[in-house]
């Protein structure tokens, strides 16, 4: 990765911090620009602590290509598994957002309420490392386990872990942040409607048409504010459009 490309990997990581996605724990991945079978992610740190240098390269099965040292995340098996099974996918969130971990308990499922927040989809799939690997301590620390969680998550762009978080997918980095930080929202205001009553959900056609009209213009204009409060630098660069939009 250029210098560039692992500072925006460092700013993906500060902006999550700041609007509270991530804390101590939870982490954000890259897949390599050259090597489509690497991906890069930090080593085991706290988001708003992150430097260029603490980026790490691994193979989609987890192993460090250059460890040098450093000591990795634990999970970091979930973002290769999303690589392996996703060759659309080119950034992986992993977080224990506050707002979402109620929507995995509960039964009650997560679903759009709001345009910002469509990238969710209309259906966000429940995963139970219970169901498949009895009782454990819930970190995703193994491959099978990884890809039993990709499997879960399938075509779609979040999938909720029951009793621990989330995962995003996203086509970039821009999107994956911006699908991570709307996901929460959106969970906070949907457990705030339902306390008031009946909730009107946006529709299958209202998502697509969303997503259809979606362009690179909308994760820009959010980047740029992100990186603002984050205080970082707002790198401009040409970007991928989002995953099945516009
Ligand atoms: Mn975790």
């Amino acid at each position: 990765m250029d210098a560039a490309a692992l500072e925006q990997l460092v700013t993906a990581n500060r902006i999550l911090a700041r609007e509270g996605i991530v804390d101590a724990f939870g982490h954000v991945s890259v897949r390599h620009p050259a090597y489509t079978d690497r991906y890069c992610l930090s080593r085991a740190r706290a988001p708003e602590c992150i430097e260029a240098a603490d980026i790490m390269q691994f193979a989609l099965d987890g192993t460090p290509l250059e460890p040098a040292g450093r000591k990795p995340y634990a999970e970091r098996f979930i973002h290769g598994a999303i690589y392996e099974a996703r060759p659309d996918v080119r950034a992986v969130v992993h977080n224990h957002s506050p707002g979402v971990i109620p929507f995995g308990v509960t039964g009650v499922p997560l679903r759009p309420i709001m345009h910002m927040c469509a990238s969710m989809g209309t259906e966000v799939p429940v995963w139970d490392s219970r169901t498949s690997f009895g009782d454990t301590n819930l970190l995703v620390a193994t491959v099978p386990m990884a890809r039993d969680l990709a499997a879960a998550l399938g075509p779609r762009s979040v999938a909720l872990m029951r009793g621990h978080g989330c995962v995003v997918a996203g086509g970039s980095l821009r999107e994956v942040v911006f699908n991570a930080i709307y996901l929460e929202l959106n969970a906070t205001l949907q457990q705030r409607a339902s306390a008031l009553g009946e909730v009107t959900f946006l529709s299958d056609g209202e998502v697509r048409a969303v997503l259809a009209t979606r362009t690179s213009f909308t994760l820009e204009r959010a980047w740029e504010y992100w990186c603002r409060r984050a205080g970082r630098p707002y790198d401009v660069r040409p970007m991928e459009g989002p995953l099945g939009g516009g």
